[in-house]
């Protein structure tokens, strides 16, 4: 089985390739893709972006495709920043001013008080216009003190209680279990390969 992931980072194509590594399926990037559209990702929800993405990828290879959409929430903000993760301090901005942003926002807010949750939403697109959708979530904590040096967005301040660890402090195996990216895929593991 081939599917097309409708992403350009190579690095989320290896996580998922590796995790269908037993499985009989041919995964790709859009850099297969060169003229494949640029896509507005300005839906009010995760899935209704990876809908888009998924739903013109699909009709423009003509294969089935994976997209996926993901940001953290912020339970004392409202759900800050949302599907606004990626441009939180204005567009192009990088890691650390969203995370400048976003600690500035929440200087007066006590620790306990900073629950927040990564959330992930995955679509499967096939070629007779059927879909499915994956979502899970990940739940932790906003912290002031940036700790580790993996992984991107917003790890360095994410504190996984579970573990006392930020996200960019847990190793990939590990943050690929535990994380909300990681937990839709074995979702789409499951729905793809029943045991
Ligand atoms: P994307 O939809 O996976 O491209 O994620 C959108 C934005 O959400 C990223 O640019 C990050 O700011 C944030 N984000 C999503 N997943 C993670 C994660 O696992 N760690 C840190 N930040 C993340």
């Amino acid at each position: 089985m081939k599917i097309v992931f409708a992403t350009k980072n190579e690095g989320k194509v290896r996580e998922i390739r590796e995790m269908l590594a037993a499985e009989d399926i041919e995964l790709c990037s859009l850099n297969a893709f060169a003229q494949a559209p640029d896509i507005v990702e300005d839906g009010k929800t995760y899935l209704e972006n990876a809908l888009k993405k998924a739903k013109i990828i699909s009709e423009f290879t003509g294969e089935t495709v994976l997209a996926d959409d993901s940001g953290l929430e912020v339970d004392v903000l409202g759900g800050e920043p949302g599907v606004y993760s990626a441009r939180y301090a204005g567009e192009g901005a990088t890691d650390e001013e969203n995370n400048a942003k976003l600690l500035g926002r929440l200087k007066d807010v006590p620790p306990t008080a900073r629950t927040a949750a990564f959330h992930c939403a995955l679509v499967l697109y096939e070629t007779n216009g059927r879909w499915r959708a994956f979502e899970a979530r990940w739940p932790g904590l906003i912290i002031d003190e940036r700790r580790g040096t993996n992984g991107f967005g917003y790890d360095p301040i994410f504190l996984d209680p579970a573990f006392n660890k930020t996200a960019a402090e847990l190793p990939p195996q590990i943050k690929n279990t535990v994380s909300h990216r990681g937990q839709a895929f074995a979702l789409l593991k499951s729905h793809l390969c029943p045991a």
